[in-house]
């Protein structure tokens, strides 16, 4: 299977280099030339399998220049005994017809680990088979919401032949998320704030992989850069996975009936996790509607609703910040798979144009008529989702965090605005312990100063335990205090990688 560039459709890569890559140089991203197929009978017996033989399974289809040997040893490498639960994910039922598929149970307690716990073992396999980059060093550059930086440092770390840099919105993380940054061990990591939001982060980032001045200098000194967002093809395709393990454990389990459709509501920011389940469906997984939820940053929710994506808008800072995000890079990815014809293509290029330049992009009808057969969108706002983490607490004794819960809310709008009774999965992305302080507010408490003492206060009022990952942070040295304006990351890079 080869993967073409979403901006230039003569771009035709190898898994292999898509990883390495990161972004297409002229700005693309990698997409698979065609989906490979899920089939019933592969679903049904994956309900046997355990959680690194169903990804083997799937990941096979995509990462065909790959050996089985290489693939079965990085699965089973990337999901063993750093998740703390025996097959990495948990589904467990709210009530019947709702359930709440647990991404949180790997080293940093986010969802993210779920692919970068895999993607290092891709990087390093990859990095052996692409002629061009053999021996190289290569320096992996991260923008985040808070969440992907530490999954990404937790995946890295010491990984020889690499080195890894961090840059999160200096007032846009929670104190746990900052906390495990900081405090991040490792020879080859390196952590710094920038000065405005994950939106001003990821474009630095994004500038400075295109920048050829740097791109040569660092050939000089036998590196290359490439990026663990979920721009990288390495990053979503390990996503995929758990939505059909999800479908698998349902059925096997003799919650649904073979090939009945569920929808999957997925709290959404960089439209990374929701488009993994949207090629899942796309693959032949039984999916009815994606439900795509928004917190107050509700771009997403308003292109979805009318074809119009304005960036031109306030940005808000909220309880969910992994959501916080005006910039949804992956959204390329899906206008791109409408996209069949030739002369589309070319428009689509002009939309991103248009989204750099302006600001703003209005896709066209057909397009638009395919969002809303896909998509279910809404947006949840800080009061309803503090109402929702009571709400479900109170209710079904179960503590969801911020993000979560505004995927919760938004469901819970979609099943009264259609009356849909059809079964619904909900990504949960994060441990409510990332997000102590808000959800112990959300729960008529007043937060303590010290975030490890509203920890103890959460895990006494709910009977539940702070993952042992992030209590572990508590003892742990700062490591890392720089701060850089935004157009200081080109500097910082240098001289961290001394080129
Ligand atoms: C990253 C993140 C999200 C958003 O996921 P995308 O793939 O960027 O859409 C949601 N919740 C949490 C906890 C996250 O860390």
């Amino acid at each position: 299977m080869y993967y073409k560039s979403t901006r230039d459709s003569s771009i035709k890569v190898t898994s292999a280099e898509a990883v390495i890559k990161g972004l297409s140089e002229e700005g693309g991203l990698f997409i698979p030339e065609s989906l490979p197929e899920i089939t019933a009978e592969e679903i049904d017996l994956m309900g046997e399998m355990s959680y690194p033989e169903r990804a083997f399974l799937i990941l096979r289809k995509f990462f065909t220049d790959f050996t089985d040997d290489e693939l079965k040893s990085a699965v089973e490498s990337a999901y063993g005994e750093n998740f703390s639960v025996p097959n990495a994910t948990v589904l467990s039922k709210l009530y019947p017809d709702c359930y709440v598929l647990e991404l949180f149970h790997g080293p940093t307690c986010a969802f993210k680990d779920m692919a970068l716990q895999l993607l290092p073992y891709l990087m390093t396999v990859s990095a052996k088979k692409v002629e061009a980059v053999k021996d190289r060093h290569i320096a992996i550059l991260t923008a985040t919401s808070g969440d992907t930086g530490k999954a990404a440092l937790e995946g890295f770390k010491n990984v020889s032949g690499t080195s890894i840099a961090v840059f999160y919105p200096d007032e846009g993380v929670s104190e746990m998320q900052k906390r495990q940054m900081i405090t991040q061990e490792g020879e080859n990591v390196y952590v710094c704030s920038v000065k405005g939001n994950f939106d001003d982060c990821q474009n630095a980032v994004k500038e400075i992989f295109t920048d050829p001045e740097l791109a040569a200098r660092l050939a000089e000194k036998n590196m290359l850069f490439s990026s663990a967002n979920s721009i990288n093809w390495g990053r979503l395709a390990p996503q995929i996975v758990y939505y059909i393990s999800m479908y698998a454990s349902l059925l096997f389990e003799g919650e649904i009936k073979k090939g009945e459709k569920i929808n999957i509501c997925v709290p959404t920011g960089n439209f990374g996790n929701i488009l993994a389940a949207y090629y899942a469906k796309e693959m032949g997984l039984p999916v009815n509607k994606l439900i795509c939820a928004s917190n107050t940053n509700n771009i997403l929710t308003d292109f979805i609703k009318t074809g119009v994506y304005d960036r031109n808008r306030e940005f808000h800072v909220t309880v969910s910040p992994s959501m916080d995000i005006l910039i949804s890079s992956n959204l390329e990815r899906l206008i791109y798979q409408y996209h069949l014809s030739e002369q589309e293509c070319s428009s689509l290029k002009g939309w991103f144009t248009a989204l750099k330049d302006k600001g703003r992009y209005e896709v066209n009808d057909r397009v638009k008529e395919k969002l809303t057969a896909d998509f279910y969108a809404g947006w949840c706002g800080e009061e309803k989702t503090k109402a929702v983490i009571k709400g479900i607490f109170d209710d079904y004794s179960y503590l969801m965090d911020p993000h979560t819960a505004v995927a919760y809310g938004v469901y819970a709008e979609y099943r009264e605005e259609t009356g849909d009774k059809i079964k619904t999965v909900i990504a949960a992305t994060a441990s409510p312990y990332k997000f102590c302080a808000a959800v112990y507010d959300a729960l008529g408490k007043t937060p303590d100063a010290d975030e490890f003492k509203t920890a103890e206060d959460l895990e006494k009022l709910t009977n539940t335990e702070m993952p042992e990952p992030l209590a572990k942070t508590r003892g742990l040295p700062v490591r890392f205090t720089d701060c850089t304006e935004k157009d200081g990351l080109k500097r910082v890079v240098s001289e961290m990688l001394k080129v």
